[in-house]
């Protein structure tokens, strides 16, 4: 059975700008969020889908999205975690790890029956 399926998470980025909160009328600290959707394979294997930055006020939750390329430049590391960028890799990885062990066990019998 193939289980699959999509989800949605939320990470912080790191950063934080002082800026004037509307809502609240007054300046305050604003953190910078990442939001995205992914496709999951056995809830393990997973592709990211759609992104979307946010700058959230700290006290009220208020805030905007951000243009992706303006603030990707900012970031100092990617903040989606490594198994969620890469679920495509790690599923060929897999794969192409299993071929290789199951030739190489292959190849070890046969040199055993030879000799
Ligand atoms: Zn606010």
């Amino acid at each position: 059975m193939i289980i699959f399926g999509t989800g949605s998470n939320t990470v912080p980025c790191g950063i934080t700008h002082a800026l004037f909160c509307a809502h609240c009328s007054r300046q305050n600290e604003f953190d910078l969020l990442l939001t995205y959707n992914y496709f999951h394979l056995y809830y393990v294997i997973r592709q990211v889908g759609d992104k979307h930055y946010l700058l959230l006020c700290r006290t009220c939750g208020h805030g905007w999205k951000c243009d992706p390329q303006k603030v990707e430049p900012e970031l100092k590391r990617p903040p989606i975690p490594f198994t969620d960028r890469n679920g495509v890799l790690i599923l060929i990885l897999t794969i192409g790890g299993t071929f290789f062990l199951i030739g190489i066990s292959n190849f070890i019998a046969n040199w055993l029956k030879t000799n």
